[in-house]
């Protein structure tokens, strides 16, 4: 339960020494609000709990299934979405982006989906490497570097559909977390760099090719996402750096991250909706 410490001592969001949960700056680190008035002892527990693996697949199942009933026509339900309700929705590409500066669905292209197949495989690669990821870092920067590599991923499949780059860029829309699972491998990448695990590094790179090779094999695929989530996750990683402990901070952070995320679906839908009469 959402229970506020409003006594006693808390661990400091910034460097994790004990300061009291009401004093206005740390003494070790210096940090302002150290005990995030009184949050801090829940967001540590919520962040503990691996609860945003869970978040992000329920989110994107629900994105899914509202996408579905937004493109029924009278009472058939396919089971795909039309490209209307994923524009209303958030869907992500050089038509959004460029052509109505609709920016901010790079935060909300990567919740949506464009088939059975392709949400199916995405949930699961998301549950694969989500908690591995959470276990390296901790769940709050696995958001952190999940949001990062989606918003990197789709800007770069904008841009390149903006200039018409065969194979890689996004000339109308693009839906899909892959861009994020991208970040995952890539981080998954420098986290084996860093720390000299062999074993992360391989499995990130071995994933990485195996699916991006996959990408030009299929039609339809967002291979500039890819890239683009792929270094995103890296340089998300690289700045977060895996050698230094998970921080409350970074679990605001993602809540931060979801929220905002959040707010640009809605955004989104109320842009879209001179569109669609
Ligand atoms: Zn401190």
């Amino acid at each position: 339960m959402l229970g506020r410490k409003t006594e006693g001592s808390v661990l400091c969001t910034s460097c994790g020494v004990l300061v009291g949960v009401n004093d206005p700056t740390c003494y070790n680190c210096g940090r302002r609000n150290p005990g995030l008035w009184g949050f801090a002892p829940v967001l540590r527990a919520l962040g503990n709990d691996l609860g945003f693996v869970n978040i992000v697949t329920a989110g994107t199942i629900i994105m899914y299934v509202l996408s579905l009933v937004m493109s029924r026509e009278g009472s058939q339900i396919s089971h795909s979405p039309n490209s209307v309700a994923l524009q209303i929705l958030g869907a992500s590409g050089a038509v959004p982006v460029f052509g109505r500066h609709w920016w901010w669905t790079v935060l909300t292209a990567g919740w949506l989906h464009g088939n059975p197949i392709h949400i199916f495989f995405n949930v699961m690669w998301i549950r694969q490497l989500g908690p591995e990821i959470a276990h390296m870092y901790g769940a709050g920067r696995m958001i952190i570097i999940y949001t990062v590599a989606g918003i990197v991923g789709f800007t770069v499949s904008s841009l390149f559909g903006l200039l018409g780059i065969p194979f890689f860029g996004a000339e109308f829309i693009t839906v899909g977390a892959s861009a994020s699972i991208f970040g995952f491998l890539g981080a998954l990448v420098h986290y084996g760099k860093r720390t000299g695990s062999s074993h992360a590094r391989q499995a990130g790179l071995q994933y990485a090719l195996f699916m991006g090779i996959m990408g030009f094999v299929f039609s339809g695929v967002d291979n500039g996402a890819h890239l683009g989530g792929f270094i995103g996750g890296y340089i998300a990683s690289a700045i977060m750096d895996p050698l230094k402990p998970e921080r409350v901070d970074h679990i605001a952070a993602a809540i931060g991250c979801l929220v905002v995320t959040f707010a640009a679906i809605v955004y989104t839908v109320i842009s879209a909706l001179p569109y669609i009469r």
